[in-house]
């Protein structure tokens, strides 16, 4: 059983693509998609020994050896371009993290139509990237589970430009304005006004000041919403 997550940036997976999933874990992303037939053939990608090891097993004891090859690399570097990859996933990782791996491979993803990112965190810095890097999103969605909120961005070639709300936010996000979307700037700004307190309380050097000039300027976008 999938969780809720996985299923959900599973649910963006074109059919009959070749799957790229970085930062495979388990593998359960790539089994879970061949297990309903959606995609041809996959690479599971993990720059760490162990779950290298348990994605090559579940991979094995799934059947599915032949068509999901489980690399041991660091990021992009797990794909070449004979791999003919159109879809990446990346999933349950920083924002920062997931950014900085799209930047450090992004010559590798030249055959890649559709990039589904689900960032734990700082989805912002994906969507900055993205627009800097000729993708746009075409789809976002957001879904609470076991108390944690997820954001899953879908980006595919194309030119856009979003206003610092929309980077913050998601600009499908704010349109769909759902529930847990709500939920989740009432839970971030009432951290920020905590957070915000603290620091005043803190001695006023350059770097707190910084600090709450920021949290500050997030919350006005917020507010505004
Ligand atoms: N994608 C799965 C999911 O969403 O459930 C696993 C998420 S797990 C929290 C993050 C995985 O990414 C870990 O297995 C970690 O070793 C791997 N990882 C972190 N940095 C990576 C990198 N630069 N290249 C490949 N894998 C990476």
């Amino acid at each position: 059983q999938l969780s809720k997550r996985l299923a959900m940036v599973a649910r963006f997976v074109p059919k009959n693509t070749v799957l790229a999933d970085i930062g495979s874990d388990h593998a359960y992303l790539p089994c879970y998609l061949m297990n309903k037939g959606v995609i041809q053939r996959a690479i599971a990608g993990e720059v760490v020994k162990g779950p290298f090891e348990s994605a090559k097993r579940n991979v094995q004891a799934n059947g599915f050896a032949d068509r999901i090859e489980v690399r041991l690399a660091n990021g992009l570097l797990a794909i070449e371009d004979a791999d003919e990859v159109e879809t990446v996933t990346i999933a349950g990782m920083g924002g920062t993290l997931i950014t900085s791996i799209l930047e450090a491979g992004k010559e590798r993803l030249r055959h890649v139509k559709r990039i589904i990112a689900q960032p734990n965190l700082h989805a912002i810095a994906i969507r900055q990237w993205a627009i800097e890097n000729g993708f746009q999103l075409v789809d976002e969605e957001i879904l609470e589970e076991d108390g944690k909120i997820y954001e899953i961005l879908v980006l595919e070639r194309g030119s856009a430009e979003y206003s610092p709300t929309d980077l913050l936010l998601g600009p499908i996000l704010r349109q769909k304005s759902s529930p847990v979307f709500r939920a989740k700037w009432e839970r971030e700004t009432r951290e920020w006004v905590r957070v915000l307190e603290a620091l005043d309380k803190a001695e006023q050097t350059n770097e707190i000041q910084l600090k709450k000039q920021s949290i500050q300027t997030n919350y006005d976008l917020v507010r505004k919403v």
